[in-house]
């Protein structure tokens, strides 16, 4: 036999990890739950139309893409904004605005794997359905440095543009959606000067290089002063003009919160997803080269998949890259701790007791282990120490006529006799 392998790509999660993962998802949960955020789920696998309408060729090429025993051609999720936006447009179509919808769970790119890419990873993804207010974004930028904080991620710093800056200048001058979204790609990679090419190929004026060429220069921590400056970089350019108004107000609604979040503004800021028609952001901590999470705004996406015109702003986060800074800053995970017991039989007549005196402390929300493998007290007894539980219920034919147990401490290495209808007690102090 072969000795089988995961898949380049995919991973497991041991016990450990998982236990991280689950920690982080909780965190998201809770935070979907303070901004009011209300779960949907969706499937794995969805239709590959649906999937490539706008990802953009980044991510259309990564997919994993397939036909299905019935000839349809269909792909595994590489995010979830479509799925969400699908919902939008059809079943949740009737439903009051604005939507704030939570997804969680596994999402596959065929990406390159290294530190912090992987496959297959999961996203916490918050989407705000229906407003196209910039109080809308300030909310998507303010939850995602909430969840950051409850995650215990320190020294988060965002970073921010607008995808109206650049678009707004390509559309002035008259250049192709085709040719913008080229520009863009390049511009997500920071080959600047291969962008600048595409433009002046494609009949970019002169001066609307010379305007470019400024703009991804400006970036910086001062973001009302980057902002200032881009929009005097862009005066010519109504539209553009209006996006760095529209910036600048979302910027000062997240000041105004009253939230400390570091942001640097970068103009020539942009993002492999085709679908975004505003704002813009990622979110780094140091010594972590590739971004925890990132969104903005899509005001056409909803419309496409034949919804109402409906503007919308949304953001995914990488859990697994959450669960990579977590282990760099070395934080603890402050998880609440049961207590965990194994119950143990003294000889096989008693297991029906162990199983009676275990089903009682799960009850009360105690962690109980039975021993099933038959084992004598004493090589039972290792077991618990070394899976570090913090008590062994030792089930014996003496003290069970008495309506007891022995309960032993196994960090203090103590042992006492307790009536059944208190071990609970005894254990939880
Ligand atoms: P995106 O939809 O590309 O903006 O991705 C949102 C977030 O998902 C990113 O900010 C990352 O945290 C995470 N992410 C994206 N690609 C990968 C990958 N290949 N492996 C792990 N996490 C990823």
């Amino acid at each position: 036999m072969p000795e089988f392998k995961t898949v380049r790509g995919m991973r497991d999660f041991l016990p450990e990890e998982a236990e991280m993962m689950k920690y982080v998802e909780g965190k998201a949960r809770k935070t979907a739950e303070l901004y009011g955020y209300k779960e949907v789920m969706t499937p794995v696998v969805e239709s590959y139309e649906l999937l490539a309408t706008k990802a953009g060729e980044e991510v259309r090429l990564r997919m994993f893409a397939f036909k299905d025993l019935g000839g349809r051609m269909v792909a595994l999720r590489p995010e979830f904004t479509p799925s969400v936006a699908r919902l939008v447009a059809t079943a949740l179509r009737n439903e009051p605005r604005p939507y704030r919808l939570f997804c969680l769970g596994s999402v596959y790119r065929y990406d390159e794997p290294q530190r912090g890419r992987y496959r297959e990873f999961w996203q916490s993804d918050f989407e705000l359905i229906g407003s196209s207010k910039p109080e809308a974004d300030a909310e998507i930028l303010m939850l995602t440095a909430s969840l950051m904080e409850a995650a215990c991620l320190k020294n988060f710093a965002f970073r921010v543009g607008h995808v109206g800056v650049l678009r707004g200048i390509m559309s002035q001058e008259k250049l192709e959606d085709k040719v913008q979204n080229t520009v863009m790609q390049l511009m997500d990679k920071k080959q600047y000067d291969d962008a600048f090419k595409v433009v002046e190929e494609a009949g970019g004026s002169e001066k609307c290089l010379v305007v470019l060429r400024e703009l991804v220069e400006l970036k910086g921590g001062d973001v009302s002063d980057i902002v200032g400056k881009m929009k005097k970089c862009v005066k010519d350019y109504e539209e553009a003009v209006a996006a760095t108004d529209n910036l600048n107000e979302i910027l000062k609604l997240v000041a105004e919160s009253g939230g400390k979040i570091d942001m640097i503004a970068d103009a020539g800021f942009a993002r492999g997803l085709e679908y975004y028609t505003g704002m813009i952001f990622e979110v780094y901590i140091p010594d972590l080269n590739v971004a925890l999470g990132g969104g903005g705004r899509y005001d056409k996406l909803v419309e496409l998949f034949g919804g109402e015109p409906t503007p919308a702003v949304g953001v995914a986060h990488g859990l697994d890259r959450m669960m990579l800074g977590i282990q760099m800053q070395e934080t603890s995970l402050g998880t609440e701790k049961r207590k965990r017991v194994m119950v143990i039989p003294i000889k096989e007549e008693l297991v029906g007791e162990a199983l009676k005196i275990a089903q009682m402390l799960r009850s009360a929300g105690v962690t109980a282990e039975v021993e099933v493998m038959g084992r004598k007290m004493s090589k039972a007894l290792e077991d618990a120490d070394r899976k570090r539980m913090d008590f062994a219920v030792m089930v014996g034919e003496r003290e069970l006529k008495e309506g007891a147990a022995v309960v032993r401490d196994l960090a203090k290495r103590e042992q006492n006799t307790v009536k059944i209808e208190e071990i609970t007690d005894k254990i939880k102090s």
